[in-house]
């Protein structure tokens, strides 16, 4: 409250632009009015555009310019000044204004996050857009352990800077070698999406992505600059593997694993209609037959099944491998087997409705998957957000044990028929080499460690069924994907992490000067959601009205996804 106070009186004594010593550009004061956003709309759908307009105040879904992205209590959101930040030295500045004037810093290098972490009201914000990207390739680089220690560690890496997105880094490992990457190409890669945990369609086979990363380099807030690995700094280390952005540092380097090119094969069936109400009582049949060969078999695929997503309709499944060698695995047959045999055929209706076979493509490598030399800088080769973002902050995402899964396949299935008009399209498909990792290596819920799916779902009573059916005392949150309003969000994000986590926090940023929503030690105003579940009976009597309109949505959310 001192803080908001203060900022309020620095607002109205402030007529002309910021000026911090040491640091190039700054902007503001920004008035935390809708006027001050309304350049952010002219980047329409396009995901690069939107970070790197208005100063840095955008965010990719519009309704997070609200606290906690609510656009029912419709309060702005948007930080007092950004700082353009381009080396270590703005960092630092910026920290030291900050604490001068009593104001809390915010982080931002795309605006991505779901929850709005990322904005904060009259904040100091640093925006690490233009910060340098490095991306300079290290054979054999090793930590700082002694080569006899057990964490000791040599590894080809690429060197990751603070300004680098997904489009940066999978442009410059190209054909040459496999790295494990994000969905969306204008994602962070050493941001948000890192230090919340950072899933891959290929982490089955390689981990999540703090797996892939050796060490870091840390501004802190009283203005060192350090390096974090499994040997120096290994609190802080820990920290940054799962602990959340925005909290203990801004990260501006990484030295992160790359791997021996692969080939990958994608595996995809789907089932679509022209109208899927008039149908629907039909496809839903269709639905649950998918569904009940999908959570028979997806706990058992082997690792080589590297990832992917799946939804009611579709399933994309990605193989780090040739297609000779995907072939040879034996699910491809299977799957083709249950889609000869068993998927109920019967009543499809040509140019109605019905299923595409499973079928496959391989592509030489993870760069040519991810779109190849066209799709570098490429609007329409990703994630398009911003004007097309609308609704998703509604979206919850919930980690899937695996032993619900195999323990209790009818009752996954119940859930998964009666939730399909509210289900999420991008339910990623984990598991695999995820959970070799022990819970205390990384600070990522530690129930991620023996999830095999992670179930994404559209509107607030859909996410608290989910919710109720795998409680936090088995299961948590995707902390990348999770709900800004989700309840018990400090245990649901971080599980039996969130005390040490917190005194890492407190030693680190032992002023509290970072602060962002749903962030480790965050102080501020509460809200949650507090809707009721959908009963699950209540939820399949709802099927019948699903309308083609929502449907017509699915289908587009489908293709775009295969983008990603
Ligand atoms: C199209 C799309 C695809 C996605 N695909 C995936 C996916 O495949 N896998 C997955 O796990 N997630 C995915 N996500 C979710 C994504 O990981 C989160 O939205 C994440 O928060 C984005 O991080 P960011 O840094 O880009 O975003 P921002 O909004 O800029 O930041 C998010 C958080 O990180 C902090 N932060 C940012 N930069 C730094 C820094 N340098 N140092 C310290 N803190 C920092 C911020 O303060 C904030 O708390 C996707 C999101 C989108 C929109």
């Amino acid at each position: 409250m001192q803080r908001l106070f203060f900022t309020l009186s620095l607002l109205l004594a402030t007529s002309s632009s910021l000026d911090i010593d040491g640091v190039e550009t700054t902007y503001g004061p920004f008035t935390n009015k809708e006027q001050t956003y309304v350049p952010c709309y002219s980047a329409n759908s396009n995901a690069y555009a939107i970070s790197s307009s208005n100063n840095g105040l955008c965010m990719h879904s519009h309704a997070c310019r609200y606290k906690f992205c609510n656009s029912q209590d419709a309060k702005m959101n948007l930080p007092l000044y950004s700082v353009d930040a381009k080396n270590h030295t703005d960092i630092i500045h910026a920290f030291q204004y900050a604490k001068d004037n009593d104001l809390y810093v915010s982080v931002k290098t795309t605006g991505h996050s779901y929850t709005g972490s990322s904005t904060e009201e009259g904040s100091l914000l640093v925006w690490m857009h233009n910060y340098e990207k490095d991306l300079t390739f290290h054979e054999s680089y090793k930590n700082s352990c002694q080569a006899s220690h057990e964490k000791y560690v040599e590894h080809d890496v690429i060197s990751i800077g603070g300004g680098a997105v997904w489009d940066d880094v999978i442009e410059a490992v190209k054909d040459d070698y496999h790295v494990v990457t994000g969905g969306g190409r204008t994602v962070s890669a050493i941001g948000g999406w890192l230090q919340g945990g950072g899933l891959s369609f290929s982490s089955r086979k390689y981990g999540i992505g703090v797996d892939q990363a050796i060490d870091f380099e840390v501004v802190l807030t009283n203005g060192t600059v350090v390096n974090a690995d499994a040997c120096t700094n290994s609190d802080l280390y820990f920290a940054l593997r799962g602990g959340g952005g925005g909290t203990y540092g801004v990260v501006t380097k990484v030295h992160y694993k790359v791997y021996p090119k692969t080939a990958i094969t994608v595996v995809q069936y789907s089932l679509l209609a022209s109208d899927y109400g008039k149908y629907w009582e039909l496809i839903s049949k269709a639905v649950a037959q998918f569904f009940e060969f999908w959570i028979d078999k997806s706990p058992d695929l082997s690792n080589d099944w590297c990832g992917g997503f799946f939804g009611p309709f579709h399933l994309h499944l990605v193989y780090c491998g040739t297609a000779s060698e995907m072939l040879s695995d034996g699910f491809f047959s299977e799957f083709t087997a249950w889609y000869n045999d068993n998927l109920d055929k019967s009543q499809m209706v040509e140019n109605e409705w019905g299923a595409f076979p499973p079928s496959y493509i391989e592509y030489d490598s993870w760069y040519e998957y991810k779109g190849g030399a066209g799709a570098y800088q490429n609007p329409a080769s990703t994630d398009q957000t911003g004007n097309s973002y609308n609704g998703i902050e509604s979206m919850s995402a919930r980690l899937m044990p695996e032993a619900v899964v195999r323990e209790r396949g009818h009752d996954v299935l119940e859930l998964l028929t009666s939730l399909t008009p509210y289900l999420g399209f991008v339910n990623y498909f984990l598991g695999g080499k995820i959970n070799d990792v022990a819970i205390d290596e990384t600070s990522v819920n530690p129930f991620l460690r023996s999830t095999v799916w992670s179930i994404f779902t559209n509107d607030d009573r859909s996410g608290q069924t989910v919710r109720e059916f795998v409680t936090n005392d088995e299961t948590g949150v995707c902390y990348n994907h999770h709900y800004g309003l989700e309840p018990d969000w400090r245990r649901a994000c971080f599980g039996s992490h969130y005390d040490t986590l917190k005194s890492l926090q407190e030693k680190y940023d032992s002023d509290k000067l970072l602060n962002c929503w749903h962030c480790v030690g965050y102080q501020g105003e509460e809200k949650e959601s507090s809707h009721e579940a959908y009963p699950i009976n209540e939820i399949s009597a709802a099927n019948k009205y699903m309308s083609s309109f929502n449907c017509i949505m699915i289908v587009s959310l489908v293709s775009t996804f295969m983008l990603l």
